[in-house]
């Protein structure tokens, strides 16, 4: 059972003294200790810093302000992002208590829509190393390179490589700024400590020419490897970084397609590993449809699901829904399968094209006649529930959205395209169309909108809601593997941490800023599950919701003592 929510986003307890063996310059220069103008006195004492650092000593809430004070001065949101990222190079500390403490005007800063402008420029941005990067050309040293990391405890790699990153197509080693920013989502959202995290990038070489020929390049300038040279550099990697750190997350972050779901099934039962673009994504649009039943008091199997678009996003979210049905029900995977039913740019996904299809679209190609359009979907399947993943903004038209609203009288309307301005139609429409009757939730967020007496507030289907808990939890209690169940078990728990009042307004997703406590309900819940289901590699804690709490990093200062 859910526990009611509670915030707490900054928690302080008492912190015991952490003798340090750094001093002096080295340490003010070390982002994971530096307390910059917060240094005590006593620690200006014990530790060789008077007169490094200005003569008073400054609270972090004013070193916040301070910081804002600098983020709002900035003239566009890329310089937000550079003053943001040179913060997290001097200061980890107050680089996390200022997102903490800001979370919804900094999130689209360091992470989308933002971080996708910094890798567009990556090359010409670049100020300091963070993150390591393996190129292909260096595949025979990868075993070594991975000792080249001076942490011993690292709990989350995320890794990509650069061939799709958001919505902006093959970066190559531009992509860094992508794991870069996850990494800080797992520690704002779950409380990951930041010395545990790794950001990685796969060096394959890039098919972007213009990037190729950037004279700021930071990549290898080879055009991107495919077939067996590809694999042979995953699989070197992958046994590199689970030599040095066997408990570790592995995390599959803006893979092309074409790679990404091999690779996920390649070693998601062999090492502890997740791809948030496929499984994250699906969790979290299963969440928000669970919250939506609970408005319709509907069962998930009773459910007839379209989707436009049949990509990543389309399959992680199909999958989960299916999932959903067959642990409510009992159903089995075929039947709940042609509950389901994709559209791609070619129209819907049918058997008699099975040949032509990729391997991700088959499980769910129908036996129907083929239909070229929404709408001639829609007459025939009547769904319930319409979910926008294909990037074509506006293509849930009046038209189609009325045609389903006239036999379904609550439709689920999930267009989740980024940036707002791909998405499938705006909440307005949505709610208009359906004279305020639909569910919705969107990718990108959407203002609330008055309808009548009412304000409805759509949701936002955002993945920072799922993936953080669940990779807190799988560390925390060392599983082997992150089960569909696991991500299933998430998708309820987020649910079920929807209040009545939030769904009286249409509202399918908590609060976004009572992110650390969702993420901590989670990752108690998968740890349960980890320990149920035997994947576990501790012994299972008597008291899990204390073991977890214990585990989040706090961005404050802890006292030192010279060691
Ligand atoms: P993708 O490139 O893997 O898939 C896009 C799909 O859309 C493809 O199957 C393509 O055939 C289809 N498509 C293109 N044009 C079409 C058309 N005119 N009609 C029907 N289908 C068409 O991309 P993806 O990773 O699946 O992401 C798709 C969208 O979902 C993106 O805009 C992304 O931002 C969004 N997304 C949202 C969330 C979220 O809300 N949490 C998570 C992941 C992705």
């Amino acid at each position: 059972m859910t526990k009611p929510i509670e915030c707490h986003p900054i928690q302080s307890t008492d912190v015991p003294v952490v003798p340090i063996r750094k001093r002096g310059l080295e340490l003010v220069r070390d982002p994971l200790l530096n307390k910059g103008s917060g240094f005590p006195d006593s620690e200006r004492a014990a530790l060789g810093l008077r007169g490094l650092v200005p003569p008073r000593t400054v609270g972090i809430d004013d070193q916040v302000g301070q910081a804002m004070e600098n983020v709002r001065r900035q003239q566009s949101d890329l310089d937000r992002y550079l003053y943001l990222e040179n913060l997290h190079d001097c200061n980890e500390t107050l680089y996390y208590r200022v997102l903490l403490s800001h979370l919804n005007e900094l999130t689209p800063i360091i992470y989308t829509p933002v971080v996708g402008q910094a890798c567009t420029q990556f090359g010409h941005i670049y100020q300091r190393a963070r993150g390591m990067y393996f190129s292909a050309t260096d595949a025979p040293h990868f075993e070594e390179m991975v000792g080249n990391w001076p942490e011993d405890a690292i709990e989350v790699v995320v890794v990509s490589d650069g061939s799709r990153i958001l919505g902006l197509g093959d970066l190559g080693a531009n992509g860094m700024g992508i794991p870069i920013g996850k990494l800080s989502l797992y520690v704002i959202g779950a409380g990951l400590h930041p010395r545990h995290t790794l950001p990685v990038l796969l060096d394959m070489g890039t098919n972007n020419e213009a990037l190729r020929e950037d004279p700021f390049y930071l990549g290898q300038r080879m055009p991107r490897l495919t077939g067996d040279a590809y694999d042979e550099i995953v699989e070197a990697f992958m046994r590199a970084v689970h030599a040095r750190w066997p408990h570790a997350l592995i995390q599959f972050e803006d893979f092309s397609n074409d790679q990404a779901f091999r690779l996920l099934e390649r070693y998601r039962h062999r090492m502890l590993c997740f791809n948030d673009d496929i499984q994250g994504t699906g969790a979290v649009t299963l969440a928000g449809i669970l919250s939506a039943l609970r408005i319709t008091g509907q069962t998930l199997t009773e459910q007839r699901i379209i989707f436009l678009g049949a990509g990543a996003a389309a399959r992680g979210i199909a999958d989960s829904i299916v999932a959903g049905m067959m642990g409510e029900s009992g159903i089995g995977l075929e039947a709940a399968r042609r509950q389901i039913w994709t559209i791609d740019s070619h129209g819907l996904v049918t058997l008699d094209r099975l040949d032509s299809l990729s391997e991700h679209k088959r499980p769910f190609a129908q036996d129907s006649v083929p239909h070229a359009d929404l709408i001639a979907v829609i007459r025939a399947v009547r769904p319930t529930v319409l979910i926008g993943v294909s990037g074509q903004p506006g293509s849930f038209t009046e038209e189609a959205i009325r045609e389903m609203h006239r036999h379904c009288e609550r439709p689920i309307l999930f267009p989740l395209s980024n940036p707002t301005s791909k998405a499938e139609c705006t909440a307005e429409q949505a709610y208009e169309w359906t004279d305020g009757a639909a569910l919705f939730a969107s990718g990108s967020p959407f203002p609330p909108v008055a309808h009548g007496e009412r304000m409805l507030v759509p949701g936002q289907c955002n993945n920072m809601y799922i993936f953080p808990g669940v990779g807190q939890g799988v560390v925390a209690c060392q599983a082997s593997q992150v089960t569909d169940a696991m991500l299933y078990v998430a998708a309820r728990t987020l649910a079920g941490l929807v209040g009545e009042d939030s769904l009286a307004m249409g509202r399918l997703y908590p609060d976004l800023t009572l992110i650390r406590e969702i993420s901590t309900q989670i990752a108690v819940a998968v740890c349960e599950l980890a320990f149920a289901e035997g994947l576990a590699g501790i012994e299972r804690p008597d008291d899990l919701d204390a073991f977890i709490r214990a585990r989040l990093f706090e961005p404050r200062y802890v006292p030192y003592e010279a060691a």
